[in-house]
């Protein structure tokens, strides 16, 4: 056993105590004001940690309750990203969500794996190598926002205010190192309805409706389509019920005639709209929504490396003012690509083979992660290939080795790029 892992065993009641005082904050975003910017719950669990990292000898800053951090050493090259803000508890959980619950393999609660466990991570980690001493040629910042889930609107204003390390990577997503993300466009459109129809389904744009309600008014007739939801990032895991309308249409609108052809049931790539080269996109037509005498609805696309986001609204955009759309929003962003070959990269995946003994790779998804925006960011951790936390549902958890299991890699990785 190393004397980092058995530095970490030592500590690890102690982890999983800071970790079961943050998951009692509920940090869920709440109402704004001058000094909370996402609300008073979120703050509190950033200075909850950084009055931690202060006692264990770190120097900290509160960035206007944005992001926080702790440093330790100077000129820090190396930057670890975490969040403490959590999404809503929802329901179906067998206990407390905000009361730590442990048992002999599992801790369970809100924020465990997403972000709050890979957060006290972080901090051990580099407590282990304060503590034994390794001595270090550059410093480590750890960095702790606040609003990962609500858009990361923390990292903007941290990043006007302050300047990150040259590296930053977070553990926020999954092992062995997602390097690649896909671009994102998100288009909203309407136009005036031209059939005597009602139409209702979806909830949120990044997301595949799971039903929708289609009511002919003259007839009197209702017909309710089911499917079934997933994450518009990952739209195979789904079944599109808007789509299972339209394969079902045979009324008179010439739009939604149109969008038949577009949006056939079971195409989750877009074919009709990108072509040939579509399989690496996806696309889902999510909302569709008739308000008073207009159709009004949203797409969900992600796009690979190779392409831009102005190139794929074109293309978007092109179709659905053909069929007779206006175009209300479309925003979005590029692809984000960190070069596999580079020193970073290849340390990290170095580490993660020497602690696991499981082969390292690279990986590209379809969401985003913390780093999206940052030049050079990788996402490295927290969740192990094949393993589920449950993220964002009800029990999520971390298993008590995975933690610790973290802590070791975050630790390595920090004396091997910065020792
Ligand atoms: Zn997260």
């Amino acid at each position: 056993m190393t004397e980092i892992r058995k530095y970490l065993e030592n500590h690890k009641d102690e982890m999983i105590e800071l970790l079961s005082e943050l998951v009692a904050i509920r940090s869920v975003q709440g109402a704004e004001s001058e000094e909370f910017p996402f609300g008073e719950k979120p703050a509190e669990a950033l200075n909850c940690m950084l009055r931690r990292c202060a006692g264990y000898g770190f120097s900290v800053e509160n960035v206007e309750n944005y992001v926080g951090t702790a440093d330790y050493g100077s000129e820090p090259l190396l930057g670890i990203l975490t969040h403490l803000d959590v999404v809503p508890e929802g329901t179906g959980w067998s206990g407390d969500p905000y009361a730590l619950r442990r048992t002999e393999t599992r801790l369970f609660g809100r924020g465990t794996i997403d972000d709050k466990g890979p957060s006290v991570a972080s901090v051990f980690a580099l407590r282990a190598v304060r503590e034994l001493k390794t001595p270090l040629r550059r410093g480590v910042r750890l960095i702790f926002g606040t609003n990962e889930e609500n858009g990361s609107a923390d990292l903007a204003y941290y990043r006007n205010k302050r300047q990150l390390p040259p590296l930053v990577f977070t553990p926020d997503g999954e092992y062995p190192l997602i390097n690649g993300e896909k671009g994102m466009l998100r288009v909203y459109f309407s136009a005036e309805l031209d059939e005597d129809i009602c139409i209702n389904a979806g909830k949120v744009i990044n997301a595949v409706p799971e039903e929708c309600v289609v009511s002919y008014r003259k007839k009197g007739e209702l017909v309710v389509y089911n499917g079934k939801s997933a994450h518009a990032s990952t739209p195979e895991k789904g079944d599109n019920a808007i789509t299972a309308f339209l394969a079902d249409y045979s009324g008179d609108s010439r739009l939604l005639k149109s969008f038949q052809q577009y949006f056939q049931h079971g195409d989750t790539s877009g074919s009709a709209i990108f072509g040939e080269n579509s399989q690496d996109f996806t696309c889902v037509l999510s909302l569709l929504k008739t308000v008073e005498n207009s159709l009004t609805g949203g797409i969900d696309i992600r796009f690979p490396m190779n392409r831009t986001k102005a190139e794929v609204s074109g293309i978007i955009c092109d179709v659905l003012k053909k069929i007779g759309f206006t175009i209300d929003k479309c925003e979005g962003s590029e692809p984000h690509y960190t070069d596999e070959n580079s020193d970073f990269v290849k340390s990290l995946l170095r580490v993660y083979e020497r602690v696991t003994g499981d082969k390292g790779y690279c990986i590209t998804i379809g969401g985003g992660t913390y780093v999206h925006e940052i030049e050079g960011g990788v996402a490295f951790g927290a969740q192990f290939p094949d393993e589920d936390g449950n993220m964002h549902g009800a029990d999520e958890y971390i298993t008590i080795e995975n933690l610790l299991k973290n802590a070791e890699i975050m630790a390595e990785a920090i004396i091997e790029i910065c020792g």
